[in-house]
């Protein structure tokens, strides 16, 4: 994708830091990155690092190097990622970085520790997918639902709506509703976990990182089609009541 990213002098949190402030040490191959007056945003994400990681531990281990990069706004964030415009955007995660909004950029206000937390783990879920796959990552044939689905799941995050329209066609789809989307995918990724399980999810990854489509993954370990599954995912979504899961 062409983007125009901006300059980012490589800043050390480390040396960031200010007298006031103890540092707060970064997990070994990580680097955090920013773009100057940031200082504050470096320490919060320094902090809330560990517990994002995890959380995605739960599937597997986020492969360093890795570059969390810190953007000033919603404007350089979309256009750091390619997708000028899209400046509701809060991150983006690529195979080996994780662009991030800064929090006192938040238009909602800046976020708690646990909610920017939150908003790691969600995209470091999607690093260690992409890490998993493997060098052909950006074309991946993963459903937009297991994606975000198990990213949502992975950070904790609650959506209050789903339905089965809204289940992603495929990967990197942008919904209009994005709430919804979410929502729904998250749902369907529990509903794969309360069928499966956790091991199954780790089988899925380990058939990708082998070298496998996600088609041909999931029905080795499911002994399901996916088309089977969402099929009968769309009759879960259309009869469950809040609180299933
Ligand atoms: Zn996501």
């Amino acid at each position: 994708m062409i983007g125009r990213r901006p300059a980012f002098p490589a800043v050390l949190l480390l040396a960031a830091a200010c007298a006031h402030t103890p540092p707060v040490s970064t997990p070994a191959g990580f680097e955090i990155l920013q773009s100057g007056g940031d200082d504050e945003a470096a320490r919060q994400v320094a902090r809330v690092l560990p517990g994002a990681l995890e959380r995605v531990g739960r599937w597997g281990t986020v492969a360093p190097p890795m570059v969390v990069r810190i953007q000033p706004s919603g404007e350089a964030l979309a256009a750091a990622v390619g997708r000028p415009g899209e400046t509701g955007l809060l991150g983006w995660a690529r195979r080996g970085s994780v662009d991030i909004q800064s929090p006192r950029a938040w238009s909602r206000g800046r976020p708690t520790d646990e909610e920017f937390g939150a908003l790691l783990a969600h995209e470091l879920t999607h690093c260690l997918l992409f890490q998993r796959i493997g060098r052909a990552w950006a074309q991946r044939d993963v459903p937009g639902w297991f994606e975000e689905g198990m990213a949502c799941f992975t950070a904790g995050e609650r959506h209050p709506s789903a339905d089965a329209s809204a289940l992603l066609p495929g990967p990197g789809t942008h919904p209009f509703d994005t709430e919804l989307a979410y929502g729904t995918a998250d749902r369907a990724f529990r509903y794969l976990l309360a069928r499966h399980g956790d091991a199954a999810i780790r089988s899925l990854l380990d058939g990708l990182a082998a070298g496998r489509g996600f088609p041909a993954a999931f029905l080795e370990v499911t002994g399901t089609r996916v088309e089977d599954f969402e099929e009968s995912l769309r009759a879960h979504l259309g009869t469950e009541t809040a609180g299933t899961f």
